[in-house]
């Protein structure tokens, strides 16, 4: 086992959605999900014939390959999600990055007061939710290109349009470089491969080039981790032989559906604190390859992935200027 980096670019644009919160929206996503990713991945090799149809099923059983979110690449930088200490300034443009005062607070147990006042008056306004890149000392927040389209189905019977067949999308533009961890098992080997995210491959969307190469060496540690994906707060996260006991968590809890596990119709409701959330380990007894792609959860009969990708705070900012 080992850790790649993935870098996928999309050959056609991609119907990615976000995941459907309870109250029921639905907009074009900024990430591909990891468990997407993963997905992808083993469909890929297995129209390849590299995996076998009972390799499927004990990657549904027992997951070996593991992904997290898919970011976006913006001027050659991989984006991460903003922390709940990053702000921004509609006045002035100005951001105020606060994550490394607040951790070191917050790992002494200290009080934070945060001024929620940009320096020329105006409020300031949180990033947390966003993605972020580094543009010199600014944060930049992330926009994907996206476009809208209505396509309308045209009837069999008659050739003419079926006015209920109409449908609106919105997708991510062609050329969209994403980045993402990989937790490959030892069948897994560096390389390129066509996979398919999203809807409407059938009609030529969402195929993607990606490319899998060595990842830069994780950093072992604990103390302040930040959750690059959605995290599922339980006092302590456990995969395999792996353990992360999580003292704290600072960041903003939503319910939201899990994405289509590989191999399972249904789809849970989890609690999680969205990505970019805070979080204080009291104890890491796990390999930093399994961190980066995202301890798996139980949830019933299934595995839950594209979870819990944690990585210590350096480390999140050396990967933002480009280390
Ligand atoms: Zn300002």
């Amino acid at each position: 086992m080992r850790l790649l980096e993935a870098r996928l670019v999309l050959k056609s644009p991609a119907i990615v959605t976000q995941r459907r919160l309870e109250r029921g929206f639905v907009k074009p996503a900024d990430h591909i999900l990891g468990s997407m990713l993963r997905g992808a991945i083993l469909a890929s090799l297995y129209r390849a014939g590299k995996l076998s149809a009972d390799d499927l099923k004990r990657e549904v059983s027992e997951p070996s390959l593991l992904a997290s979110p898919a970011y976006p690449v913006m001027g050659g930088s991989r984006s991460m999600p903003a922390t709940p200490f990053m702000f921004y300034c509609r006045s002035c443009g100005a951001s105020v990055d606060l994550t490394r005062e607040a951790a070191g607070k917050l790992a002494q147990g200290e009080e934070l007061e945060i001024e929620l006042r940009h320096d020329c008056g105006e409020a300031l306004r949180p990033l947390y939710g966003s993605l972020v890149v580094l543009e010199g000392q600014r944060l930049g927040r992330v926009r994907v290109e996206t476009f809208r389209s209505t396509s309308v189905a045209i009837g069999k019977d008659r050739g003419s349009a079926v006015r209920e067949m109409l449908f609106d999308y919105e997708a991510i533009a062609e050329g969209t470089e994403f980045w993402a961890w990989v937790l490959a098992p030892d069948w897994l080997q560096p390389g390129t491969m066509e996979v398919v995210v999203g809807r409407g491959a059938s009609r030529g969307f969402g195929w993607a080039e990606l490319s899998l190469r060595p990842a830069s060496q994780p950093q072992p540690g604990g103390g302040v981790l930040v959750a690059v994906s959605p995290l599922i707060p339980l006092s302590s996260l456990g995969w395999g032989s792996c353990t992360v006991a999580l003292a704290r968590v600072f960041g903003r809890v939503d319910r939201l559906q899990a994405g289509w596990e590989y191999g399972r119709g249904f789809r849970p409701f989890v609690e999680v604190a969205r990505r970019g959330s805070l979080v204080i380990a009291s104890r890491v007894s796990c390999q930093p390859e399994v961190m980066r792609a995202g301890l798996p959860t139980r949830a019933g009969e299934v595995w839950l992935t594209g979870f819990n990708s944690l990585v210590p705070l350096d480390e999140y900012y050396m990967i933002m200027r480009g280390g």
